[in-house]
């Protein structure tokens, strides 16, 4: 397999699918670079080495067509800024001012194409052809360039035509990772591979369903595997437990029991939160109480951890060498009940500077740590969610697939 590491793009055209799905605020400026940031290394080794850079992303879910919101050009200032290069731009990802503004381009330049999702093919539900994955479409990509790179990792768990299908269209020298895809595989691979006991996962957030899998998954290699946040009361409801009118999927209820049976089989520590902070609104202004896990109150739900949980998961986040989160321990996004996750984070900020290797995933636990301000203590943080838990599940990455084979 070709890698970014030992390939010289001197004279080459390379066409790369970067992950520029990055917030904007009312006047269009561009609120997170997180993204963009993580792209730059690949960019800049491409125009370093002589050759130059055709860039292309989604943004947001535009239903295929073009929407100012949607706008790739509002990307321009910040990746213009952080490049020290005039970024070009093409208003759409395919036609002749694409083509012409591709060819054109000199050794040391960079174009943006505009939002891929714009483009939709000509059916009544308007899909966009990126997301249809039409080969057409990729083809008309590909044709810009000599080479291909993806380093889109939060997007590698979909078949696009520019994460997927355009690959069939280089040769198998002239297409690779670039090297943020990189660091998210090796830093996933250190977690599921390499991992150092004791390994503890800490799943959260609102729904089982959505982690089913990856719980299922982890608990063949995990020792510790903390659940927490709003999934939480689903196991509590199986074992007896009075939950109000906390969250609960019903129908998974048998499931809960399962996993309690199987981590118990596996010899893994399954911890379950011990107390809660009631509440008898979903608002930040709700009137509050804290009680044991299994003693809900009818009228109330359950919004975050318990000080005794926070000690509990906390022991065991301080003992571990190898750390996986996914997930808030409650509804973070409300001050009054952010103190679980803040807890968490600082445990596992803690933790690794004392040599753990702490990775961290999904929309919502990176929202956190990027709040808390501990984003830097952490050893990685994914720019993927659903790619990194499909990972985490023993799922083959369609994006990945498309180039490693
Ligand atoms: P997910 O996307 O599944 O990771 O879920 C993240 C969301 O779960 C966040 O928006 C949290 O506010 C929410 N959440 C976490 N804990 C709870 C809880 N106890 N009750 C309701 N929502 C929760």
């Amino acid at each position: 397999m070709q890698t970014i590491d030992n390939y010289n793009f001197d004279g080459k055209k390379a066409i790369v699918r970067v992950d520029f799905n990055v917030p904007l605020d009312d006047q269009f400026n561009v609120t997170d670079d997180n993204r963009i940031r993580g792209a730059l290394p690949t960019i800049k080794k491409i125009i370093g080495d002589g050759g130059s850079a055709i860039l292309m992303s989604h943004l947001g879910r535009p239903k295929g067509e073009p929407q100012e919101k949607f706008s790739l050009k509002h990307v321009v200032p910040a990746l213009s800024d952080h490049l020290g290069v005039e970024v070009q731009f093409a208003d759409d990802c395919i036609g002749d001012e694409a083509r012409e503004k591709s060819e054109a381009l000199q050794p040391g330049e960079v174009l943006l194409l505009e939002n891929l999702r714009f483009h939709s093919a000509e059916d009544k539900v308007k899909t966009p052809e990126e997301q249809k994955a039409t080969r057409e479409f990729a083809e008309k990509l590909a044709g810009y360039a000599d080479v291909y790179v993806n380093d889109a990792f939060g997007t590698a768990h979909r078949a696009h035509a520019s994460t997927a299908v355009i690959a069939d269209f280089f040769e198998e020298d002239a297409k690779m990772f670039g090297f943020l895809i990189n660091k998210e595989l090796k830093a996933m691979d250190k977690v599921l591979k390499e991992s150092k006991s004791p390994f503890t996962a800490i799943m959260g957030g609102a729904k089982v369903s959505d982690k089913i899998q990856v719980i299922e998954n982890l608990l063949d290699g995990v020792d510790n595997l903390i659940i927490a946040g709003g999934m939480t009361y689903t196991f509590i409801k199986a074992q007896g437990g009075e939950i109000g009118n906390s969250l609960c999927e019903e129908d998974k209820l048998e499931l809960a029991l399962e996993v309690i049976k199987k981590a118990k089989a596996k010899g893994v520590n399954l911890v379950l939160p011990v107390d809660q902070v009631l509440a008898d609104d979903f608002n930040n202004e709700a009137k509050t109480m804290i009680t044991p896990i299994m003693q809900g109150k009818e009228g109330y739900m359950g919004l975050d951890i318990g000080d005794e949980t926070i000690k509990l998961f906390s022991d065991v986040i301080m003992k571990s060498n190898t750390i996986l989160w996914n997930g808030p321990a409650g509804v973070f996004e409300m001050p009054n009940f952010q103190k679980g996750t803040v807890a968490i984070a600082k445990a596992i900020a803690e933790s690794t500077s004392k040599g753990a290797f702490s990775l961290v995933g999904g929309g919502d636990s990176v929202a956190a740590v990027n709040k808390f301000g501990l984003a830097d203590k952490i050893s990685y943080v994914s720019t993927g969610g659903g790619a990194m838990l499909e990972y985490i599940e023993g799922k083959e990455l369609p994006g990945i697939k498309a180039i490693k084979g």
